[in-house]
């Protein structure tokens, strides 16, 4: 009889594999020599038990367990359609924006170096005299995300005071934001007036006391409520501040710098006709319609703004130099009046829809019979116009095997993954969100699975033809 440990592979035979050595090179010597040593132990620890070696190849085993190696951040197709995707890292970046985060990262700057006097400088000034340009307003700053720059607001202009807020806007944006523990948070006590549905300008101006310091709005980003609604005016909030001395303070969400009935859709508030309409402070993120980096965006008049860069919070939700280049980047094409065609989130928005329609064809062609374009349409997302589709063309897949969920997880498994979605049955691929860069990998990954799903589907016995009922 053969002694069993012998069938078992030695340290460098495993690295010698065919499987194995490309990981070495990957992922460096040591740490896939750790993981054959503990897949050897194992399988010694097998012929121990039972006298035997399990079945599958060691080497096998140890590509299966250096998949724990690779890098958990992944470049993802996002072909959901939903342009402001926050599970899939919302805008993607203009060229520009790209270039100067480079450059920032490369090497050294001017970040917080004054170079006129040669003494120290602040980074917020990168961005003052920008967003005043783009906005009107008299000044700005930006941190981290909308959610601190809110509390930064809160804490900064109303801590230990009343803000008035409508009912209808005690919103939870998502990740268990929620404006009463942001309130809570900074101190500031919260006074809820209207209802649900109604909230009038007069509801607004009965709960002011004298320890009321400001009012403030939130837009319903990422929730509609239709029907018997009533908000008050942000005209008619500004002139009720204005009268009783307090800040208004005017939380848009999204931030759409452009308008965006000219493309089907419905009208997002516009970060300058708050300003116009008479906000002491509107706050947006700047990856979301915006189409920039993760940045939470203040804008103003110029003393509650420069309270919010005094205050100490502000040190603790600065922007890195990166995203500070790539928000100066993605503002100048709004100065330059060039957004459209080159922040990548409006390059989307406006994309002609018989170019979306070749796409979807091409992506069909490349499935075969199993898929063909039909008509369908894209969301925003990010809390930008719910309920608002936007016409698309998409790639509709009816998978071979007949099963959806099991098509969609293939291709989120595929290298780049590909995100889509499932419709009664049906996978749908939208070429909106996709670069067109990308559609030579959406097809190849497509004509794949669907290859391989209608030979699964023969294996089975069972062709289009009965799993088209299923
Ligand atoms: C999205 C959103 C936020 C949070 O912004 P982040 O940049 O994600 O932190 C806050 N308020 C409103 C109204 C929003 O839509």
């Amino acid at each position: 009889m053969t002694n069993p440990y012998r069938s078992l592979p030695s340290v460098d035979r495993l690295l010698a594999d065919d499987l194995v050595a490309p990981l070495a090179v990957r992922h460096g010597h040591d740490a896939v020599v750790a993981i054959a040593r503990s897949v050897l132990e194992e399988y010694r620890g097998a012929v121990e038990r039972t006298g035997d070696p399990p079945d599958r190849p060691a080497a096998e085993a140890v590509a299966e367990r250096a998949q724990t190696l690779e890098r958990s951040l992944r470049r993802t197709i996002n072909a959901s359609g939903i342009v402001i995707h926050t599970n899939l890292g919302r805008a993607p970046l203009s060229e520009a924006a790209i270039e100067a985060m480079a450059e920032a990262g490369r090497g050294y700057s001017n970040l917080e170096f004054d170079l006129d006097g040669g003494e120290r400088g602040s980074r917020f000034t990168h961005l003052a005299g920008l967003l005043r340009r783009v906005t009107g307003a008299e000044a700005g700053i930006a941190v981290n995300n909308n959610a601190s720059a809110l509390l930064l607001a809160l804490s900064a202009l109303a801590t230990g005071g009343e803000v008035v807020i409508s009912r209808g806007q005690l919103v939870e944006i998502g990740g268990g934001f929620r404006i009463p523990d942001v309130m809570r948070q900074s101190n500031a006590r919260l006074v809820e007036v209207g209802s649900t549905n109604r909230t009038y300008t007069r509801d607004y101006a009965e709960a002011i006391t004298e320890d009321t310091v400001a009012l403030l709005r939130v837009h319903s980003s990422n929730f509609r409520i239709v029907g018997f609604t009533e908000s008050a005016p942000l005209a008619e909030l500004a002139a009720l501040a204005r009268e009783r001395g307090l800040l208004l303070i005017d939380d848009v969400g999204s931030g759409a710098l452009l308008d965006t009935r000219p493309y089907g859709m419905a009208e997002e508030p516009l970060v300058q006709d708050s300003i116009a309409a008479g906000a002491d402070v509107v706050l947006f993120s700047g990856d979301k319609l915006v189409g920039g980096p993760q940045a939470g965006i203040a804008v103003g008049e110029a003393e509650a703004i420069a309270a919010m860069q005094r205050h100490p919070l502000a040190r603790a939700m600065r922007m890195d130099k990166s995203s500070i280049a790539a928000l100066v980047a993605t503002l100048e094409h709004y100065t330059r009046g060039e957004a459209v065609e080159q922040v990548p989130v409006w390059r989307m928005i406006a994309a002609p829809l018989d170019q979306l329609r070749r796409r979807a064809r091409r992506w069909a062609r490349a499935c075969g019979d199993a898929a063909e374009a039909v008509a369908g349409s894209s969301m925003i997302g990010g809390g930008s116009l719910p309920g608002e589709g936007l016409e698309t063309v998409l790639c509709s897949v009816t998978p071979p095997a007949g099963d959806a969920t099991a098509f969609a997880a293939a291709l989120r498994a595929a290298d780049p993954p590909v995100i889509a979605r499932i419709e009664r049955d049906r996978v749908l691929l939208d070429p909106r969100t996709v670069a067109p860069s990308e559609d030579g990998e959406v097809q190849a990954i497509l004509g794949a699975l669907c290859a391989t799903d209608a030979a699964r589907a023969d294996a089975a016995g069972s062709g289009a033809g009965d799993s088209a009922g299923r």
